[in-house]
């Protein structure tokens, strides 16, 4: 198919903001498109070249991208950023340049969707020295390729900031609508693969009802909506609930298919590699021919045993290198809770408390290398009460509340599984601006302006600056400033604050949230601090404007 077809519905779905006109244009759209390149225009129609599970990234820089622009439209490197700096993104930057064209090359052929795939994911693929100029060469052969409006596209793509509103609900409902297949069927099938781009094949196809759960292939994890007391927790779930401590590590799966082990993390990352120590533990530690586990895996100190929070060993996730050292320096203890696979079947529609009586019978467990975690099923608030606080006296965050008869219901915020936490829920912001330091602390970002999600919007909620250290600590200034300087948004700052591109994700705690007209939320936080990076969440999982105003009600009933 033409490249050209999808920029015409880019264009379209660039220029209404309701969802159901979205859905109506990206179904029709759908039905046209021939079975081959299916797959891939999902893809970019979500602004990825990958599905949603496979963590390559296309990591191309704004300084390659002016280059690329450069050479493509023979307007000078100079003009082009300075350009840039005015409108502060590329894509625009290119459609005017590329407008203007001075030489008119001769475009050597028509652009078509396989060839920006097969570019753009070679730019995934291509690694170390020299590969940069023949990456810069793979976006100018798309470029010169294209007209202007294309090559605007190309670009966004290409820095993964496509940004046409097309959210993952948008794309499951314009799959069921074209190929006419119930909307939760496609949910499901979404769930499972964490890829929408097959999903669309399999339902054009009529083949959804093949989809199975196979270890080795992540699928979308169960998650916790905050409650927001015990009572509520059990108006919620029911009379009787399984309560377990909630563990400060990190989201991990143990997949097993009678032959390889995989490890997947939350995002869906293959972490494999990265835990060799994890494989040998479940090696001798858990029985079956083939399994898939959900577990958290938490670090503790290799000297005192105890354990240490997400912090001191989130750097195991991203390591590729003296793996086997730093798994010695930074153990870890898996603590299982869930079983969703076992023997060739798929357990998820099995009640919790027959997947963790299997559990109980499969895991040899052995402290500090795997265990099961501490629960207890009641019915009883006081008990509850008397359990909330040991947990949080021995450190952890607070408790997971579960339906002790329920489902594991993949990729989906339901009510089956809570989090009660102790203090106001943190909530997961996104930097979207700084402001530059005075004095001791000139040339690094101190203060950020934070941001939360309202449908596919960023609005803002204050500014905080506290709760990180000058230095010597996991999270430190010139750490936060290394991390936000390539995505300053080049010519944006008024004064000594700078926008940028929305991507860190940190943890804020406050006191209390108000209303307020400073922000474009409407709301504020007060005595806003951060409490950590969440490089394991993505912008999709950002705190949602509901949330501020389920918490706002909260604190006005104490
Ligand atoms: P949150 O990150 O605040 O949304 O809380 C959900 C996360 O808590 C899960 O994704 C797990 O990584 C973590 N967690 C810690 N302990 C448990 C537990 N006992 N059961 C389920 N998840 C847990």
């Amino acid at each position: 198919m033409d490249y050209k077809e999808l920029v015409d519905v880019y264009n379209e779905l660039d220029k209404t903001t309701k969802r159901l006109e979205k859905t109506e244009i990206l179904s029709e759209f759908l039905k046209k498109i021939p079975k081959n390149d299916l797959q891939s225009i999902i893809y970019l129609v979500e602004g990825r070249i990958f599905p949603e599970w496979d963590e390559r990234k296309i990591g191309f820089s704004s300084r390659s991208m002016i280059k690329a622009i450069s050479v493509a439209s023979g307007e000078s490197e100079s003009k082009v950023e300075s350009l840039f700096n005015k409108k502060g993104d590329l894509g625009l930057v290119t459609e005017e340049v590329m407008t203007n064209k001075k030489q008119r090359t001769l475009r050597s052929k028509k652009l078509v969707v396989k060839d920006v795939i097969e570019n753009t994911r070679k730019l995934a693929e291509l690694e170390g020295k020299g590969t940069v100029n023949r990456k810069i060469g793979l976006v100018t052969e798309l470029l010169g390729n294209s007209n202007a409006e294309e090559a605007k596209y190309i670009v966004k793509t290409v820095l993964e900031n496509l940004r046409v509103g097309v959210s993952a609900g948008i794309v499951r409902d314009a799959i069921a609508k074209a190929f006419k297949v119930e909307v939760s069927k496609v949910e499901k099938a979404g769930d499972y693969i964490a890829d929408y781009g097959e999903v669309a094949v399999l339902a054009k196809e009529k083949r959804l009802k093949g989809i199975l759960l196979k270890p080795g292939r992540p699928f979308k994890l169960m998650l916790a909506l905050p409650a927001e007391n015990i009572e509520k927790a059990f108006k919620d779930l029911g009379e009787t609930i399984q309560f377990e401590e909630k563990l400060d590590g990190f989201r991990m799966t143990v997949h097993y298919n009678g032959k390889e082990y995989n490890l997947f993390t939350r995002r869906l990352e293959n972490v494999t590699k990265q835990f060799p120590d994890i494989i040998e533990i479940v090696k001798k530690h858990i029985k079956g021919k083939s399994y898939i586990i959900d577990c958290e895996a938490v670090g503790y100190d290799k000297e005192t045993k105890k354990y240490l929070p997400f912090q001191n060993i989130s750097q195991r996730i991203k390591r590729k290198h003296n793996i086997e050292e730093t798994a010695r320096k930074f153990p870890v203890e898996l603590n299982v809770f869930d079983v969703i696979f076992y023997n060739g079947k798929n357990l998820m529609n099995n009640p919790l408390k027959e997947r963790r009586e299997l559990l109980e019978k499969i895991i040899k467990k052995e402290k500090r290398k795997i265990v099961l975690t501490k629960k207890l099923v009641t019915g009883n608030e006081k008990e509850v009460e008397k359990f909330f606080n040991q947990a949080l006296e021995k450190g952890m965050e607070g408790l997971m509340v579960k339906n002790y008869e329920g489902s594991y219901k993949p990729g989906r915020y339901v009510k089956g599984w809570m989090k009660l936490k102790n203090v106001l829920e943190p909530l997961d912001c996104v930097i979207v601006g700084a402001e530059w330091g005075n004095g001791k602390r000139a040339g690094l970002l101190t203060s950020y302006r934070i941001a939360i999600k309202h449908g596919d919007e960023f609005e803002e909620i204050g500014k905080v600056s506290t709760g990180i250290k000058e230095k010597e600590a996991n999270l430190t200034y010139w750490k936060l400033t290394q991390m936000l300087k390539p995505l300053i948004v080049k010519g944006s700052g008024k004064g000594k604050e700078v926008k940028v591109k929305p991507k860190i994700i940190i943890e804020v705690a406050y006191e209390e949230v108000q209303r307020s007209p400073t922000y474009s939320s409407g709301w504020a936080l007060r005595f806003p601090r951060v409490l950590r990076l969440r490089e394991d969440k993505s912008l999709r999982e950002l705190s949602d404007l509901d949330l501020v105003k389920r918490i706002h009600n909260s604190q006005k009933k104490k």
